[in-house]
């Protein structure tokens, strides 16, 4: 029996494939972004995929992501928290805070001092991006004096590219001028700089340790060329009906669409509410029967609609593609004005999620 449910599809094989890619591509060591429940395909899965291929370095948003990769991959790979630890939350885990300043720095130091033994760290130096990281003032105290970070086993320093989505920006190249300058500044220690897109921004991108993450779930890291990672995702939702209306009649809130001949609808069970976005509205397709058929009217929150009008006639049941190699998530993305991280990372939680070739 076919389930009235949406299906996506996470192809474990291909997240391994695109890391195993990268890996073999850089200069140093490559970790993998895994923050925000692995861009919504599913942290656990993910990581065990990526730990499976090699990969030694997770990257967390939250520490409570952290905590859940720990427990996906067991002991002994680096699960770094980006955001570093709320007050507190000194203890970790065996996880790593991301220190995103001299405040974050003081208190683990302290908590080093508290422990009596050194604690892993990686330091986050801002060189562009104004959100998180030590400034240049802070790089200077620091350069003054190391005492700052004692008690502190650094594993990296690290920065994190602005601009790596448009390689002719000249804030990258600036970017890595500011961290050579600031890595001689602080105690030594290895370095981590690129993303997925600064992976191929060329060698003085390089570094002990990249941490790509949209690469290795499909999204494109070069936009404007060919696109060399595997795709990971598909998605289908289910056509709840099928119903003929009369040219003249329209479809869906706003009566945003009208019939200009007597045309077939397909109602499928998929909306907003599931992460297929409500600027989508008349900018996409599904994949019916490996053609496309156009999305008419608007989405809604639990339900979207296809004109079918050209096709042989679908059953209730059918199930109709709506992320897939036809339709990639940078393509949906562009429909509706976004990226493709905000695509994957809105999926919904009503789909059952099938995490295939692992
Ligand atoms: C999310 C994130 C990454 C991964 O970026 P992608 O563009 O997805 O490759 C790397 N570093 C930091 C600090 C991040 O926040």
């Amino acid at each position: 029996m076919t389930g009235i449910e949406g299906v996506l599809t996470v192809d474990l094989g291909a997240v391994a494939a695109n890391w195993s890619q990268l890996a073999a591509a850089a200069p140093g060591d490559v970790g993998a972004a895994v923050k925000a429940d692995g861009y919504g395909l599913g942290a656990a899965p993910v990581a065990r995929a990526l730990l499976a291929a090699g990969c030694r370095h997770f990257f967390v948003a939250h520490l409570a992501e952290g905590l859940a990769v720990r427990e996906a991959i067991g002991p002994g790979p680096m699960v770094a928290v980006l955001n570093g630890f709320p007050p507190g939350a000194e203890g970790g885990e065996g996880l790593m805070p991301v220190l995103n300043g001299l405040a974050d720095a003081a208190a683990w130091t302290a908590a080093a001092r508290q422990a009596g033994r050194a604690l892993p760290a990686i330091l986050h130096v801002d060189t562009g991006m104004a959100r998180l990281g030590l400034d240049a003032g802070e790089v200077e105290r620091v350069a003054a004096d190391h005492g700052l970070l004692a008690g502190l086993d650094l594993r990296y320093v690290m920065t994190h590219l602005a601009c790596a989505d448009a390689p002719e920006h000249p804030l990258n190249a600036e970017q890595a001028r500011r961290f050579r300058a600031a890595c001689v500044r602080l105690p030594p220690a290895p370095r981590s700089f690129a993303n997925s897109a600064g992976l191929f921004l060329g060698p003085e991108f390089g570094s002990d340790l990249g941490r790509p993450g949209c690469a290795l779930y499909g999204i494109n890291p070069t936009p404007g060329r060919a696109n060399p990672m595997r795709q990971v995702v598909r998605l289908e939702a289910p056509i709840l009906q099928v119903r003929e209306i009369p040219a003249g009649a329209s479809v869906g809130y706003g009566a945003s669409w009208t019939a200009l001949r007597p045309s077939r609808i397909a109602t499928v069970a998929a909306g907003y509410a599931d992460g297929y976005l409500r600027a989508l509205s008349g900018r996409a397709a599904g994949i019916l029967a490996g053609r496309p058929v156009p999305l008419v009217g608007r989405v809604s929150m639990d339900l979207i609609t296809f004109d079918v009008t050209d096709m042989p006639l679908p059953s209730p049941g059918d199930r109709i593609g709506l992320i897939g190699p036809g339709q990639t998530p940078d393509d949906l993305a562009f429909a509706a004005g976004t990226i493709g991280y905000e695509i994957l990372t809105s999926l919904g939680a009503r789909y059952r999620r099938d995490h295939i070739g692992a």
